[in-house]
């Protein structure tokens, strides 16, 4: 049967534009040879690099020099931790995605709380900068998100900004913007930011390739050794078809080009609301990405309402990550005080349509009504799976669970 596959599973991947396959098809038609050469062919292929970050940077605010191209977010992330904490402790938000939260972990670093709505605790922030500014720690990089891959929460990455500069001058300010870069505004030198990773498959572009984009100054010891390529900054033969699919994909979207989408996002959680007893739109009353949508449903398995929805035609995901094929708790919903049973993922793009929607909430309420039990249904508002308690306390020396 030729059926047509709904996907809304935007945030892991999303459909790559034409005009990216295009400036890829171009970038190989031309030559196969290696960018660091001294001949013509090599010419060619670096000015094709060089178009490609050039375009990159003046959609972040920089000069072409401060982009690194990477092979994607999970590189441009660990590369920022494992550089910052050199420079000494290693702070990153309880929500942030396992790419930092890993290597954090690793060099010893801390999680700053966020609130039931997952933004980031700023006083417990400011707190904790202030303590270790008092003790004579410093602070080596402040990492935290854009926007969280999950809720599509927004972070306020302008005040954490000058906090940092306030109050831990030496440190990097590290954003991992997967997530919200061509969603949201993201000006670095403006924010303060030293440095921000960005991925060319979640914005229609090719998987494998990313960026690190440094601000004004900022100079980050390498992760990757050998060769010397990008300035001495990242070692590996760079990939000039992936940065121009990556330059193409980025320039088409401006952030106000998302306002049908965010419509189509809305309705979609106004109708599950009413559609579905005691769901749950967790962040729904703070800045969030207008592609993100995610809710708790007391009494789903949100894995096997995962599988069902595919069978029936629906691609989206569960609230908890995946990783080689391993369902792990989310981190990001216990941060919020939340447990993940029952949390679905729906993440729109550019390709989604009102006729996506129509279609998703058909079987998504299917598929909810035949795998819950009556028995699960709340009885009562306050007996709901996904209360809005407050997090948990964390003290501020304990490691992040991924
Ligand atoms: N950071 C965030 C917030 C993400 O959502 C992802 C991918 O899901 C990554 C980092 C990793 O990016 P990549 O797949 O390009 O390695």
């Amino acid at each position: 049967m030729n059926r047509r596959m709904i996907y809304l599973d935007h945030a892991a991947s999303t459909t790559m534009r034409q005009e990216a396959i295009a400036a890829m098809q171009q970038v190989w038609a031309d030559s196969p040879a290696n960018p660091t050469g001294a001949h013509g062919p090599a010419q060619t292929m670096r000015t094709h690099l060089e178009l490609a970050r050039e375009q990159i940077s003046r959609l972040c605010g920089v000069k072409p020099s401060a982009v690194v191209f990477t092979s994607g977010g999970t590189e441009s992330d660990n590369w920022a931790i494992s550089a910052g904490a050199r420079r000494g402790r290693v702070l990153y938000s309880a929500i942030e995605h396992a790419a930092v939260v890993e290597p954090a972990i690793r060099a010893g670093g801390e999680s700053i709380p966020v609130d039931a709505n997952g933004v980031v605790d700023l006083i417990a922030l400011k707190a904790r900068l202030r303590q270790l500014s008092e003790e004579g720690v410093p602070v080596g990089v402040v990492s935290v998100m854009a926007a969280n891959n999950e809720t599509g929460v927004i972070q306020p990455l302008l005040q954490i900004g000058r906090m940092v500069r306030k109050l831990a001058p030496g440190a990097l300010f590290h954003s991992d913007a997967v997530q919200a870069f061509s969603k949201v505004p993201l000006d670095i030198p403006a924010l303060g930011l030293g440095a921000v990773s960005i991925s060319a498959h979640k914005l229609g572009g090719p998987i494998g390739t990313g960026a690190l984009v440094l601000g004004p100054e900022v100079e980050l010891h390498p992760l990757l050794v050998g060769g010397g390529q990008e300035q001495g900054r990242r070692a590996g033969t760079p990939d000039p078809a992936g940065a121009a699919g990556f330059a193409a994909a980025a320039a088409i979207l401006c952030p106000t080009d998302w306002e049908p989408i965010r419509q189509r996002r809305d309705r979609l959680e106004a109708t599950l609301k009413s559609e579905i007893e005691g769901l749950v739109v967790h962040s729904a009353d703070v800045d969030r990405l207008p592609t993100h949508c995610h809710v708790g449903i007391p009494g789903l398995a949100a894995d096997i309402a995962v599988i069902a929805c595919d069978r029936a035609g629906l691609a989206l995901s569960s609230g908890s990550s995946c990783s080689s094929g391993a369902q792990k708790a989310s981190g990001v919903m216990s941060a919020m005080g939340f447990s993940d049973q029952g949390a679905l993922r729906f993440s729109l793009g550019w390709t989604t349509t009102d006729d996506d929607i129509d279609r998703a909430l058909e079987i998504v309420t299917d598929v909810v009504s035949k795998l819950r039990k009556p028995r699960d249904r709340p009885p009562a508002p306050s007996s709901r799976v996904c209360s809005h308690s407050p997090p948990p306390h964390r003290h501020p020396e304990g490691a992040q669970r991924p």
